[in-house]
């Protein structure tokens, strides 16, 4: 039987934590921490990702501007309109929802996030940051993976860590902070012959590879760490994660569930990078 690992309890001790430093910072300087949150178009679920992390600001006390823009909306203005939140000196951070709707150029629109304000930690120099493990601020979703391990003792240490999936916003950046804890990494993708030989090697298993119930208990070594980052739909359209859960908690130490897992965690972290831009923006400008 494994420890199930509680993503919605521990999101919820970090958020207590920053809702009390973001108490002491307001009684100090008489200002809040800012973020903008940028949501294009009507996608449903996009529209729960903005709402969630609005009521998490709410919580802890940081100020949040929501701005929704039309599908229908130029490149040119979509630019205009991030450029003239990274100019204002009272926002801390900036975030544009992705997906864009069709048309729209999600590269091109993060581009105008200036490094300090990008509390996704998309921006290539941030990306630079994280390759070499002076992080200014930490990628949220691998962020939140490395919190949960935290604190419930698990270093990744010597241990064998394998990452399903390489993508720029959980895998690649994941195992890079694997590795600055010290783990042996391995990262698995489509291209990888034998997955189950290469992931039966995993003390720490991260899977993030967007597949319903795609890691299965024969994938995976007995008392393995298994952490499932996948959002998903099943077969009855129940949220469920990339790893078979039923079958591979019993054969597994610790386990994250799906929902209820990292998915909390991933806000809580933003919350995390918005406090720390504003940290930086206040000893910068003194805004
Ligand atoms: P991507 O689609 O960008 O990446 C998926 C990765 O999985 C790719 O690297 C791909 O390999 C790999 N992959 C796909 N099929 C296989 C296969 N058969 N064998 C081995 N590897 C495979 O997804 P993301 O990284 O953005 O997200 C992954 C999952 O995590 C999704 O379910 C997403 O919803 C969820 N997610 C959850 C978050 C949270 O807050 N909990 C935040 C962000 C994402 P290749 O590169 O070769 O194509």
């Amino acid at each position: 039987m494994a420890t199930i690992i509680d993503g919605k309890k521990i999101a919820a001790e970090v958020r207590a934590e920053l809702k009390e430093k973001t108490e002491k910072m307001v009684a100090e300087t008489k200002r809040r921490p800012a973020l903008a949150v940028i949501l294009v178009g009507e996608d449903p679920a996009s529209q729960v990702y903005v709402r969630n992390k609005a009521k998490a600001c709410e919580e802890i006390g940081i100020a949040s501007e929501v701005v929704t823009l039309a599908a229908d909306i130029t490149q040119e203005m979509l630019e205009f309109i991030i450029k003239s939140y990274a100019a204002r000196v009272d926002i801390d951070g900036i975030l544009v929802q992705m997906p864009l709707p069709k048309g729209l150029d999600g590269e091109k629109a993060l581009a105008c996030i200036p490094a300090e304000k990008d509390v996704d930690a998309f921006h290539p120099e941030n990306v630079g940051h994280i390759m070499r493990g002076d992080y200014r601020f930490l990628p949220c979703t691998p962020a939140g993976v490395m919190e949960l391990l935290h604190r419930y003792g698990i270093s990744p240490a010597g241990k064998k860590c394998v990452v399903i999936g390489r993508s720029d916003i959980v895998g690649k950046p994941m195992a890079m902070m694997l590795l600055h804890e010290n783990g042996t990494v391995e990262i698995c993708h489509s291209k990888t012959p034998n997955l189950a030989e290469e992931t039966r090697t995993a003390d720490i298993l991260v899977a993030a590879v967007g597949r319903p119930k795609f890691v299965t208990a024969d994938m995976v070594k007995e008392g393995a760490v298994v952490i499932d980052v996948g959002i998903n739909r099943d077969e009855n359209g129940k949220l469920c994660g990339d790893v078979d859960f039923e079958n591979v908690e019993p054969k597994a130490s610790f386990i994250t569930p799906v929902p209820g897992g990292v998915g909390p965690m991933t806000v809580a972290m933003l919350m995390q990078n918005t406090f720390t831009a504003a940290e930086n923006n206040m000893s910068t400008n003194r805004g």
